[in-house]
């Protein structure tokens, strides 16, 4: 008797099955079964012939789905490769790839017209990019060879003109984006090249429409995707470029359960397909840039004739501090460009008043009693409040619980401490924008107006600054 191994696109491993004769013929790695399980009839991927089993009472599959597979042996490698990597079950990294809407196509009537308002790429944008640099890429795509390069780009222009003039003359080819602004930028001059081969694929699409596109990249109609992190997972049978764009951005990383990295997975992918892989930045990962280093990755360094933005690091633990997160040196060059009249951008990861509150006496912090983080006081509410799941303890503790002393002090800033401390140090007005004061759309409004007016000069906030500020 054959055994055979099943993924089901559900939070399990795979599952062993016995073939019978009839259907023996007809087997194929990665075609899709369907099969008995908890009393009912379900869908699953043709992974890999079982070893004899010692197990009793196996069930036996019910019928070849899908004729043809649908999942190539790259894709399958791919698969288990990413469940041994990211402790995820095969199932949950299968229904990455192939989404409930596979399984069971949803309908729709009309094409989705691609909706977009917004700014887009043009071709008169497009700079010209220099041949060599275009052929080193090339020649390893020609010659099926995996290969991952880093383009450091000199801006995004470059970038994106890179890629457009990369992949005009290639087939089979993944774009990763690390959000839906950066797909509806450069979509309409993809399509306007591309066009029916063309598919974006992102979370804000219906069902039906995704259902239509997987349909279209497994048969093969739609060879160039362009999509956000999960399109890594895309069930295209070959692939010889895969593409990741502004590859530093931390959007790559799925923050919930299975938790992967979509650009390594990406270089991964390059690995399984004998494909090349693209990672471009205009501010490369550290990662990236030590891989190059190494030699595992090929840099392609375009900023050399560029200018370059002036960065100086400052080591917070062994300069003077003069208040938290204020050091001497800081605060000095604060100085020097505010006699200049520059606008100044103070970005602090740090919400609140006081990050901790702390005993002097026995070092305990006062934490969150779910989530066992420091509780941050917040100085307008005078309440200590949990940035995680948002615990309040109106009472300001008074007492240690732990040693009952009485010496608790406010340690590390936020970006509420730090406001009050540069307004009284540099004696200046100042606004504060962080998720605490961006709450109301016409907050952001009326900030944008009396931004860098006259006699504001200052703006201190978390990274919202860079994602909702122009
Ligand atoms: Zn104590
Ligand atoms: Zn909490």
């Amino acid at each position: 008797m054959e055994y055979i191994n099943l993924i089901f696109p559900l939070n399990i491993g795979q599952l062993t099955y016995k073939c019978p004769e009839h259907l023996r013929e007809k087997l194929k790695l990665g075609v899709i079964i369907n099969a008995p399980l908890k009393n009912r009839i379900i869908k699953g991927v043709f992974s890999e012939f079982a070893k004899e089993t010692t197990l009793e009472d196996i069930k036996t599959i019910y019928d070849i789905f899908t004729p043809e597979p649908v999942l190539s042996p790259n894709m399958l490698n791919l698969l288990k490769w990413s469940s041994d990597y990211y402790f995820a079950e095969q199932g949950i990294i299968l229904k990455h790839i192939l989404p409930k809407e596979f399984f069971n196509p949803v309908k729709t009537n009309k094409k989705e017209p691609y909706k977009n308002n917004r700014i887009s790429l043009k071709v008169e944008d497009l700079l010209s990019i220099k041949q060599d640099n275009l052929q080193l890429v090339l020649d390893m795509i020609e010659k099926k060879t995996f290969r991952t390069f880093l383009l450091h780009a000199p801006s995004l222009i470059y970038e994106y003109s890179f890629l457009l003039n990369l992949i005009r003359p290639l087939k089979n080819i993944i774009i990763l984006a690390p959000d839906v602004n950066t797909i509806e930028f450069i979509y309409p001059l993809l399509k306007s090249i591309f066009g029916e081969r063309l598919a974006a694929y992102h979370g804000k699409m219906s069902k039906g429409c995704r259902s239509n596109i997987i349909k279209k990249i497994i048969s093969g109609e739609h060879d160039i995707i362009i999509g956000t992190r999960s399109v890594v997972f895309s069930p295209m049978k070959t692939v010889s470029l895969l593409v990741v764009l502004q590859e530093h951005s931390q959007l790559y990383k799925q923050e919930s359960h299975p938790y992967y990295n979509a650009r390594d997975v990406a270089v991964k992918r390059g690995f399984f397909e004998n494909a090349t892989v693209l990672l471009s930045s205009i501010s490369p990962s550290t990662e990236s840039i030590y891989n190059c280093k190494k030699g595992k990755y090929t840099l392609i360094n375009q900023t050399k004739d560029t200018k370059h933005i002036k960065i100086k690091l400052t080591n917070l633990s062994t300069e003077l501090l003069i208040k938290p997160n204020l050091s001497k040196s800081i605060l000095e060059s604060a100085k020097i460009h505010m006699k200049k009249g520059d606008n100044i951008f103070f970005i602090l990861n740090r919400k609140g008043y006081s990050t901790t509150l702390q005993c002097i006496e026995c070092n305990n912090i006062i934490i969150c009693p779910t989530c066992k983080i420091p509780l941050v006081y917040y100085k307008n509410e005078k309440i200590l409040r949990c940035n995680y799941c948002g615990h309040v303890v109106s009472k300001i503790p008074e007492v240690c619980p732990i040693c009952k002393g009485f010496k608790l002090k406010f340690t590390g800033g936020g970006t509420q401490r730090l406001q009050e401390d540069i307004e009284t140090l540099l004696n200046i007005k100042t606004i504060r924008i962080d998720k605490e004061c961006l709450k109301k759309k016409r907050e952001i409004e009326r900030f944008k107006s009396i931004m860098f007016s006259e006699d504001i000069r200052f703006i201190i906030g978390t990274k919202l600054i860079i994602n909702e500020l122009p």
